[in-house]
């Protein structure tokens, strides 16, 4: 069977998706090949969504623990069931997913099953199992994101050695587990666990965690981290690994020192990788640099048909940077001529507290030979944090000298991702440090503290 289209998306992710919707609602003959049986990519089903809802609820089981007497409520008997939290997320997962199958309804979209391979430019074979589909495009978008790094002697069995994948579909909470790479993923798992009662210890080679976060973040998470009982061993290399039917051992170099670590589960964390395995591009001549697709400023590949977007091309891999490419390449398809501000593209941990950063670091502006202004105001000074008994963390707020722009915002706190959206339109609109200073900000609300770190941003000399 042969089929036509204007545009062929291959890969059904947050980059993938979008791109697909936005290319049949601008009037394009779209399709969508997705290899996995379910859609919504490692996002939906691996990634943000399940994590998010685990991270959820094990933190109204800690509030119910930890902090619901204070508030007068007496939850003395609380316990949880693991199984039901994983059916939950399931639930919530196979929800999402659906609602892509549905979006891709109403808009128009074919799905696809089956994965793809490159023919020649313009044809993809899609294998099922049972059948090849030889579909033609006009263009095709690469959207086949990430998998995750293993390390050579300590490979995945998703059982003791886990990626996150692993890790958010565990049968019974570790009673140790040990983390490998204090990235995001990694803090957050650790969190998870933490809370549900694992003893977790985090292995980083670097001497800091989370590294793309400004320094000031980074040290007060660490801290935080640090006092809710996650044990860290920073400048620290895993160098040997024996694993057995039920447990693992590892061996760590740290500064000279030799420890030995043991653990029911290991988590390895340590970064993702571009996926695009057996897609067939080097034997089209697409260019490629350490497994990235190499893309011009219209997403374009070095073969002039082919697009690619998201954790496939260079970027932070982000579910939201890679539907704003989605979207943008979708609009250029059809003639239009739209910009992603990835100045404006916001990275947050769902620890808790959380974490949200937009913009460039100081250390990134200092570097960049930026004047800068710096303002901070803590979280403990603002009535809803009082209000809400989490009064940890701090706002911090870069601008020009020269101009008083917002370049980069900065938390640590309660629900401080929610917050962040006000960093993105600040920067996307190019906002100045005095004039979100004097926008009226409701009270009581944590974001209030945005305002007073503007404030102070506006006095630095
Ligand atoms: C545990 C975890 C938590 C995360 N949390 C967050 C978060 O909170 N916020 C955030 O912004 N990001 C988060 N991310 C990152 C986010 O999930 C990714 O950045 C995002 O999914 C990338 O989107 P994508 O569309 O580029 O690729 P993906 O979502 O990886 O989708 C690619 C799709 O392509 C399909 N595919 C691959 N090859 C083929 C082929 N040959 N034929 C057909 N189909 C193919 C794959 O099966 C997959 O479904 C998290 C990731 C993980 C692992």
């Amino acid at each position: 069977m042969r089929m036509t289209y204007d545009v062929v998306v291959i890969g059904s992710g947050p980059g993938g998706y979008v791109a697909a919707v936005r290319a049949a609602q601008l009037g394009l003959k779209t399709a969508c090949v997705e290899k996995e049986k379910t859609l919504g990519g490692t996002c939906l089903n691996v990634g943000c969504i399940p994590s998010k809802t685990l991270l959820y609820s094990s933190e109204q089981y800690h509030w119910a623990k930890e902090d619901s007497a204070v508030c007068g409520i007496n939850c003395s008997d609380v316990s949880f069931d693991f199984k039901t939290m994983m059916e939950r997320k399931e639930s919530v997962v196979q929800g999402l997913v659906n609602g892509i199958g549905g979006l891709f309804k109403q808009n128009g979209v074919t799905h696809i099953s089956g994965t793809a391979r490159f023919s020649s430019s313009n044809r993809i074979e899609v294998t099922d199992g049972t059948k090849v589909q030889s579909i033609e495009a006009r263009s095709f978008i690469l959207a086949t994101g990430s998998e995750p790094i293993a390390l050579p002697f300590l490979p995945f069995d998703e059982r003791i050695v886990v990626s996150s994948t692993g890790a958010l579909s565990l049968k019974k909470v570790p009673k140790k587990m040990i983390v490998v790479g204090a990235g995001v993923i990694g803090v957050e798992l650790a969190s998870l666990y933490k809370r549900l009662g694992s003893e977790v210890t985090i292995v980083e080679m670097l001497p800091y965690i989370c590294p793309p976060m400004d320094d000031a973040v980074r040290k007060n998470l660490l801290q935080v981290l640090k006092k809710q009982g996650i044990t860290f061993l920073l400048s620290a290399k895993v160098t040997q690994a024996k694993v057995t039917s039920n447990s693992a051992s590892i061996t760590v170099e740290q500064e000279g020192k030799t420890v030995q670590l043991d653990a029911d589960v290991v988590l390895v964390a340590i970064g993702r990788r571009p996926y695009s395995q057996g897609l067939g591009l080097q034997e089209l001549g697409v260019k490629m640099e350490k497994g990235l697709v190499t893309v011009d400023g219209n997403f374009r590949t070095s073969v002039p048909n082919l697009y690619a977007i998201g954790d496939l091309i260079e970027g932070p891999m982000l579910a939201h940077k890679a539907s704003e490419e989605g979207y943008a390449v979708a609009e250029i398809l059809a003639g239009n001529r739209p910009h992603v501000n990835y100045l404006a593209i916001p990275n947050v941990i769902y620890t808790h507290p959380e974490v949200a950063s937009v913009g460039l670091t100081e250390e990134e502006a200092r570097k960049a030979g930026l004047e800068i202004v710096i303002g901070s105001a803590m979280f403990r000074g603002n009535a809803r944090a009082r209000c809400n008994g989490y009064t940890e963390g701090f706002v911090k707020v870069i601008g020009l000298k020269e101009t008083g722009h917002l370049i980069g915002m900065h938390m640590v706190g309660p629900q401080v991702s929610e917050m962040i959206n006000i960093g993105v339109v600040a920067i996307g609109q190019k906002t100045t440090l005095s004039e979100i200073a004097s926008a009226p900000i409701g009270h009581p609300t944590l974001s209030e503290t945005i305002k007073e770190a503007c404030a102070k941003g506006t006095l630095s000399p």
